[in-house]
């Protein structure tokens, strides 16, 4: 399905938008062994390197690729359980699940092609012991799934961990170059205090990531506060609720707020208090606002975020409760949301999501050194703010091209 330009190649169009640099009108990008090599005016890039196969989309924008820091593939839309609670959505996904079994594979694939499809070239998905790892694999995107385990399953915290660590080592042999795999702690309702706090102790051990849910909606604060609500009764819950603090505040007394977490949703009972935890322990943030919206989960203060310097990328969540897996439809969901600029937007599609996934080094913008990912979208921008008209043009299906590690792994241009 991808097309490989394992050789050289120069993808150039009407403008590239390198997101660390101001614009280029006719820019270039060179791409060599998958890398970006140079990338600047075209006539400058293409007299510098004689001989080499130019790709020129006059009437296109290149970005960097999207970087999507939440999602979960293994939902399909035509079934998806009906919003409004968020209890109330998760007792009919947790009755529906031994049905899904039977079709998340295919449902996997196609969200990932629906990603890519939209410009996405990586991709931070979260899956029950990582079952949709082979799909993310197979896809061309780069990427980590991250394995939820939920203990009541396994056994004492110990065994719970040392599962799920053993399990994630086991899926990271003989991935493709640029996919991993690591481990997540699904919810302060689903995972006990103390496997919680294993678990991020023994991933930190080993330098891998940690993704969370957290302050996800409002039954989520009351469990933890007060031990009682829509969770509790769902979870029977139980043993550790209602320990009168916020979800952000819990989680921190686990040790689940570090750098190397990436914490999805912070959508409610947010307060400027745990902001502050939030920028001092150093958690990334991944804002999922259509989620949140259909859930009932209100509004996450992300301009406050931003302000104290937490890390924030953005998510599409999966699609029993988000209506695509286009991150720039979600991204610019979120720049009405919350009255961002365009400019605003694209970096948190792009740097924002890499730099919360600490993979900044390598993705996230158009830079020599960085991989190849770029995506090509079918707009040559014309206002005031020409990269709302780019966030738009792709939030509304006007990717054509996606290129990740240098491989065109979706193609509509026919060029
Ligand atoms: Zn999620």
């Amino acid at each position: 399905m991808s097309e490989s330009t394992a050789g050289t190649v120069i993808f150039a169009a009407g403008t590239l938008m390198p997101v660390s640099s101001p614009q280029i009108q006719d820019g270039a990008v060179l791409v060599r062994d998958g890398r970006i090599e140079a990338f600047g005016p075209l006539t400058d890039v293409g007299r510098e390197n004689p001989g080499v196969e130019i790709r020129f989309f006059p009437n296109y924008t290149i970005i960097p690729g999207a970087v999507n820091a939440h999602a979960h593939l293994g939902f399909r839309r035509k079934d998806a359980p009906e919003g409004g609670t968020f209890s109330g959505w998760l007792s009919r996904l947790i009755e529906r699940l031994p049905e899904k079994e039977t079709w998340t594979a295919e449902a996997a694939r196609d969200s990932a092609r629906e990603a890519i499809e939209a410009g996405t070239t990586y991709m931070a998905e979260s899956s029950p012991y990582g079952e949709c790892l082979p799909q993310l694999a197979e896809s061309g995107m780069a990427g980590t799934v991250y394995a939820e385990f939920f203990p009541h399953e396994i056994g004492t915290s110990e065994e719970a961990v040392e599962f799920i660590v053993g399990k994630a080592r086991e899926l990271r042999e003989g991935l493709p170059e640029r996919v991993n795999a690591s481990v997540s702690v699904h919810s302060p309702y689903t995972v006990d205090p103390e496997s919680s706090r294993l678990a991020a102790r023994r991933t930190r051990e080993m330098g891998w990531r940690l993704a969370i849910h957290l302050s996800e909606s409002p039954e989520e604060v009351e469990f933890v506060r007060d031990g009682t609500g829509g969770l509790a009764d769902i979870f029977g819950s139980n043993e550790w609720g209602g320990v009168g603090v916020s979800p952000v505040r819990y989680a921190q007394s686990i040790e689940l707020l570090a750098p190397e977490t990436i914490a999805a949703h912070l959508a409610t009972g947010v307060s400027e208090e745990d902001l502050e935890v939030l920028a001092q322990t150093g958690v990334a943030a991944a804002h999922c606002p259509r989620s949140n919206d259909f859930l009932g989960c209100g509004v996450s203060p992300v301009p406050g975020m931003i302000e104290r310097g937490i890390r924030v990328g953005m998510g599409t969540d999966g699609l029993w409760s988000s209506p695509s897996m286009n991150l720039f439809e979600e991204t610019l969901f979120a720049v009405k949301l919350h009255g961002m600029s365009g400019a605003t937007g694209i970096e948190l599609a792009t740097l924002g999501g890499a730099r919360a996934l600490g993979i900044e080094a390598e993705t996230g913008t158009i830079e020599a050194g960085k991989w190849a990912d770029l995506a090509m979208v079918e707009v040559v921008p014309w206002g005031a703010d020409p990269e709302r008209d780019v966030l738009e043009a792709a939030a509304g299906g006007e990717v054509a091209a996606t290129v990740a590690s240098g491989n065109l792994i979706y193609n509509r241009l026919g060029a």
